[in-house]
């Protein structure tokens, strides 16, 4: 067993604190990474506060790793020590699905093994995310990173960055298209950074003026307040995609209002209510409400080559590991610019 430590939460809404445990020495195909780095998702707090229900605890959180290759299997061809590497959300799927086998894996029709919270495939053994100094991880659910981009502000490509380019991707975000983003949190700012680079001409809809100045740096072209109610008469009719990152519910009604004809709200924040959706929402106009989840590894590799192409990573806020109590706070008030990132060499 390799021996790890970082921190966990040993019950829900316990504040995190330092954890030992063991990790597998590595397998034939498995590589062991030295972390980094890890970015704090909003999810991680859903999690570790167990707002969404069948948390597994202790838990240790986190799913935007970046590190550094130490050691490799015997029959690992991918990858070599020394590499610089990245693990999403999760580590392992059945690989034999219609799903898997279509590069969907966070689909698997079995579960996949989320990187925290979550089981092997033996469906026994826990897993431990990346608020933790090492991982051992399958080669074929490791990520390459771009060689010129750094490992602390890519860790959030991990997720923030592949859960707003595969809906982009998938709804064909280009010149040409009209998007808005909701909300200009760790999710939003890599939307806006990412449908820029796409040529698709963006909006962002954020609650008040304060991040304004931000968003147009970021790369948006209008920028609106959503507590003015003029906002929703100007806007009515406007786009052709809106991605909601939002993790409060939202009257998803009033942001149907502002899809052209055909047009689609993708939803990919996930609030702890249900939501209520008129008919008269959609039909008038024959539009589309969708979800989307993360994104397949293969789809995760062709987000950091299209970032590493475009200089693209995230803006953040780099902290020691014993922030990271307060650091959750703040992510619940939206008060972060625009992810943090725990230093994990802070651990020592
Ligand atoms: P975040 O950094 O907290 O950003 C959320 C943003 O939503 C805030 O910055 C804020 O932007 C806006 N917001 C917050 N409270 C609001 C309210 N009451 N009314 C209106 N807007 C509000 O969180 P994140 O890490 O980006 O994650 C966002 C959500 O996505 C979470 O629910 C998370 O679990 C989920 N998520 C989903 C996936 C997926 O695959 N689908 C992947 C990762 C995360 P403004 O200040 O601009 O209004
Ligand atoms: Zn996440």
């Amino acid at each position: 067993m390799i021996q790890a430590k970082g921190y966990a939460a040993a019950i829900a809404k316990a504040p995190l604190a330092p954890f030992q445990f063991d990790r597998r020495d590595a397998k034939d195909e498995d590589v062991v990474i030295d972390i980094h780095y890890c970015g704090i998702c909003h999810s991680d707090i859903h999690q570790a506060r167990d707002e969404w229900g069948g948390s597994i605890f202790p838990m240790v959180p986190g799913h935007e790793i970046t590190g550094v290759v130490s050691k490799v299997g015997p029959k690992v061809t991918k990858f070599k020590v020394g590499d610089k590497v990245g693990v999403g959300c999760f580590v392992d799927s059945c690989r034999e699905c219609e799903h898997c086998k279509a590069g969907l894996e966070q689909f698997c029709e079995t579960g996949m093994s989320a990187t925290y919270n979550g089981r092997e495939q033996d469906r026994k053994t826990p897993t431990y995310g990346g608020y933790s100094n090492k991982i051992v991880v399958d080669q074929n659910y490791v990520l390459r990173i771009p060689d010129n981009l750094p490992l602390d502000a890519a860790a959030p490509l991990l997720c923030a960055g592949i859960t707003l380019y595969s809906p982009l991707a998938h709804w064909k975000a280009g010149p040409g298209k009209k998007v808005a983003i909701i909300g200009l949190g760790g999710l939003g700012h890599m939307g806006v950074k990412i449908a820029h680079a796409l040529g698709a001409e963006v909006t962002v809809l954020s609650q008040s003026n304060k991040k304004e100045a931000d968003a147009k740096r970021l790369g948006a072209d209008h920028f609106y307040a959503t507590s003015e109610k003029s906002t929703f008469t100007k806007l009515r009719g406007s786009f052709d995609l809106i991605i909601n990152t939002v993790s409060m519910p939202l009257d998803w009604n009033a942001y149907l209002s502002l899809l052209r004809v055909d047009g689609s709200m993708v939803v990919v924040g996930v609030p702890e209510e249900q939501v209520p959706i008129g008919a008269f929402s959609l039909i008038g106009g024959r539009k589309s409400l969708a979800g989307s989840l993360i994104g397949g590894i293969a789809e995760t590799q062709e987000m950091l080559d299209f970032c590493g192409k475009h200089n693209i990573t995230s803006d953040i806020e780099l902290i020691p590991i014993q922030k990271v109590n307060d650091a959750y706070e703040r992510v619940v008030k939206s008060d972060v610019r625009y992810r943090f990132v725990i230093d994990i060499a802070s651990l020592n």
